[in-house]
């Protein structure tokens, strides 16, 4: 009983990891194509990313259903699975997307450095130079707003006619006095 209780928080953790390299390599990478719709505004309830929960709802329908046939300990993997589901829905669609009906903004704490570290990954429009790839683990603010601030500047080096940040962008062209 408490090894299984174990194997449920242990695959919690471990889906935070997976979900950060996921969504940093995978969605921002070559599965952009349905993560798009994510960083672009939601026209109806649903939006192409939301296959994403699809594709980990069946794995861990998928491991429950083996290990219920005798294949333990997968039930509790994909009961881990399925509690982070949950926390995901929780803390991104709620907390922070607001694709709930009634709004609730952390004022401190933690949860306050959740959404603000996930609002930061938003900052970016495009599929490159996002930071905080993460769900339920936040960087501090201050941390993220450095990389943000170092991604720019690399983009900008890399790209002359690139503005650095989009209130450059917005600024009259300068002449040389
Ligand atoms: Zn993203
Ligand atoms: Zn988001």
């Amino acid at each position: 009983m408490l090894l299984n209780a174990l194997i449920v928080v242990v695959t919690v953790v471990m889906m935070e990891l997976v979900s950060i390299l996921a969504h940093r390599y995978v969605m921002h990478g070559f599965g952009w194509g349905w993560h798009r719709s994510h960083h672009e505004p939601r026209t109806g309830w649903f939006e192409k990313n939301d296959l994403y929960a699809l594709v980990f709802a069946a794995i861990a329908i998928a491991l429950i259903h083996a290990g219920t046939r005798g294949h333990h300990p997968l039930e509790w993997i994909g009961a881990g699975m399925t509690a982070y589901g949950f926390l995901y829905f929780v803390a991104h669609d709620g907390l922070v997307h607001r694709r709930w009906p009634f709004r609730h903004t952390p004022r401190s704490g933690y949860l306050k450095r959740l959404v603000q570290a996930h609002r930061m990954h938003h900052a970016v429009a495009g599929r490159d130079g996002a930071v905080s790839f993460g769900f339920l683990y936040a960087p501090p603010v201050a941390t993220l707003k450095r990389q943000l601030q170092a991604l720019r500047r690399d983009a900008a080096t890399s790209r002359p006619d690139a503005p650095a940040s989009p209130a450059d962008a917005n600024r009259a062209p300068r002449f040389p006095p």
